[in-house]
C-alpha cells in the first residue's frame, strides 16, 4: 500500500510519467490529470481527495456484489496461506479450482457441465475461438473455421478478441480483423431500424446471419458469437424477435452458438446467465467480470455437453492454456463471490425487486426532451440521446454529447459511462432503492445540462 503523504500527492505526476492507460488518449489524460480512486465501500468509490462517487458502472460492469466484502478478502487470505499457486496443466488441479467449475455449472443449465478457465474475458474469447475450430476438425469437418460476429460488438482486446469485436476504430490499430472473421449488422433498432417496427427489424438483422452463412457456405462456418445484450457497444437490447431467430438459424445450419456472457453473466440481467434470460442454449459461453465481481482476475469458457464430449473423447490434447488457468486464489475469490450471490439471493433480487424498481426509474427519464429511448434489463441500462424524439434524429456530433453528460455526472458524484450518444449504466446488484433514486436525479441534471448547452 502507498503510505507517504508525499508519494500520494505526487501520484498524478508519477502516473503521467510512467503509466500507459488502456483505451486512453494519453496526451489528453496527462493534461487533464488522472483521477485516483483510493478506496470503496458498497456502491461507492472515493478518490484521493476524499470525494465520494456513486459507482453506477460497478467498476467496469463487474463489481456485482459491491465493494468492501470482507468475506472475499478472508477467502483470498486463507487461500494464499494454504496454497498461493499451483497449475492445472500436468494432471493436477487445486480444490478451489475444481469446486468452482462445479459451482458455475450448477447454475448454467442442464446441458452446460464443463468450464475451461482463463484470466479474463479477452482470453476467454481466444479460448472459445480455438475450441470451436478444433471441435469441427475433430468431427472431420476441417473447413468449418469461419466465425461470424457483429458490428459494434465487443469481445476483448487480444488479437482474437478485438477481431471478433466489431469496433472499426479498434480494427484500424493492428490490421484487424484476422482472417476468417466476418461481421454482420447489430440489432440496433433506434438508429438502424428505419421504418421497420422493432419486431420486424429484429427478424431482419437475425436473418442476415442466415444470409451470411449461405454466402460463405455452412461447411465453412464454425460459429456465431454475440453478447445477449451488446454492452460496450451501447447496451443495445435486441428486439424480442431476435434471439429465437438466431437460435433457429444456428441449429438449422449446424453452427455453434457462442453467447458472450462476460457482462451478462452472474446476475446482471436477473438470471444467472444472459442466455437464460433470452431462452437460448448456446454451445459455448465465455465468462469473466461478475464471476469474481472483479476482486481478482478470472474468466473462463462454459462448454456444453455437445462440445465437451468431443473435447474429452476425440480431440485428445487441446494445446491451449494459461499459467494462471484456474488460479487457486482467484478461484477461491470467485467461489466466495458466488456464495454471496446465492446467499443474498442477488439474482432473484435483480429479477423481482431492484430490477423492476430500477426499470421504472430509468424509464421515467424518457420524458426528458433529449432522451430517445431508455431501456434496461435487470441492472443493465442504455439511454439514447436524441435531438428530435419524433424522427429519432441524432446530435450532429454524437460522440461529444455522451461525454458531456458523463462528465457532468462525474462532477456531481455519479460514475456512468457514455458510448457515443448513449448513456450506459450497470450498477452493483446490491444498489438500494434510495441509491437508484439518487442516480436517476443526478443523471437527469446531466441531461438538463446537455439540453441547456446545445439548444
Ligand atoms: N466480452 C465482453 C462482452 C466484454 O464486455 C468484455 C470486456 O468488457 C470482454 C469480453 C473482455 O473482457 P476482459 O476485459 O476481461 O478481457
Amino acid at each position: 500500500m502507498l503510505k507517504t503523504v508525499e508519494t500520494m500527492s505526487n501520484l498524478g505526476a508519477i502516473d503521467a510519467a510512467h503509466h500507459l492507460h488502456p483505451f486512453s488518449d494519453m496526451k489528453k489524460l496527462n493534461a487533464a490529470g488522472t483521477r485516483i480512486i483510493q478506496r470503496a465501500e458498497g456502491v461507492h468509490v472515493f478518490d484521493s481527495n476524499g470525494k465520494k462517487y456513486l459507482d453506477a458502472f460497478a467498476g467496469l460492469w463487474c463489481v456485482n456484489v459491491g465493494y468492501g466484502r470482507r468475506e472475499i478478502a478472508d477467502a483470498v487470505f486463507n487461500q494464499i496461506n494454504e496454497l498461493p499457486y499451483y497449475n492445472t496443466f500436468f494432471g493436477t488441479t487445486t480444490p478451489p479450482t475444481t469446486l468452482l467449475a462445479q459451482k458455475i455449472t450448477e447454475h448454467a443449465g442442464p446441458k452446460m457441465n464443463h468450464v475451461f478457465f482463463t484470466n479474463s474475458g479477452s482470453e476467454a474469447s481466444d479460448t472459445w475461438f480455438r475450441i470451436a475450430r478444433v471441435y469441427w476438425k475433430a468431427l472431420g469437418k476441417p473447413t468449418k473455421t469461419k466465425i461470424i460476429a457483429r458490428k459494434n460488438g465487443y469481445h476483448g482486446s487480444t488479437v482474437a478478441g478485438a477481431s471478433l469485436g466489431g469496433m472499426k476504430w479498434m480494427h484500424e490499430q493492428g490490421n484487424l480483423p484476422i482472417d476468417g472473421i466476418v461481421h454482420i449488422n447489430q440489432p440496433y433498432w433506434y438508429v438502424e431500424g428505419g421504418d421497420l417496427s422493432p419486431a420486424e427489424f429484429g427478424l431482419k438483422v437475425a436473418r442476415e446471419l442466415e444470409e451470411k452463412i449461405d454466402e460463405l457456405g455452412a461447411d465453412n462456418v464454425a460459429a456465431f458469437v454475440a453478447e445477449p445484450i451488446q454492452g460496450a457497444g451501447g447496451v443495445i437490447v435486441p428486439p424480442e424477435t431476435y434471439w429465437p431467430e438466431i437460435s433457429r438459424i444456428c441449429k438449422e445450419k449446424d453452427i455453434l452458438l457462442v453467447s458472450d456472457e462476460v457482462i451478462c453473466g452472474f446476475g446482471r440481467l436477473g438470471s444467472w446467465f444472459g442466455y437464460q434470460h433470452f431462452g437460448v442454449e448456446p454451445d459455448l459461453a465465455p465468462v469473466a467480470k461478475g464471476l469474481s465481481s472483479g476482486y481478482l482476475p478470472i474468466g473462463g469458457v462454459l462448454v456444453s455437453d455437445r462440445v465437451a464430449e468431443v473435447m474429452v473423447n476425440q480431440i485428445g490434447d487441446f494445446a491451449h492454456g494459461y499459467t494462471y488457468s484456474g488460479h487457486p486464489v482467484c478461484a477461491a475469490a470467485a467461489l466466495e463471490n458466488i456464495r454471496i450471490i446465492e446467499e443474498e439471493g442477488l439474482v432473484e433480487r435483480v429479477r423481482d425487486d431492484i430490477g423492476p424498481y430500477f426499470a421504472e426509474a430509468w424509464k421515467s427519464l424518457s420524458d426528458h426532451e433529449i432522451v430517445g429511448e431508455a431501456v434496461s434489463v435487470g441492472l443493465m441500462a442504455g439511454l439514447q440521446l436524441t435531438i428530435d424524439k419524433a424522427t429519432r434524429r441524432r446530435f450532429a456530433k454524437p460522440d461529444d454529447v455522451g461525454t458531456l453528460v458523463r462528465n457532468h455526472c462525474v462532477e456531481n458524484g455519479l460514475i456512468m459511462r457514455a458510448t457515443g450518444d448513449r448513456m450506459l449504466a450497470s450498477p452493483p446488484l446490491v444498489i438500494s432503492r434510495g441509491e437508484v433514486n439518487e442516480m436517476i436525479a443526478t443523471l437527469r441534471k446531466g441531461l438538463d445540462h446537455l439540453r441547456d448547452t446545445v439548444k
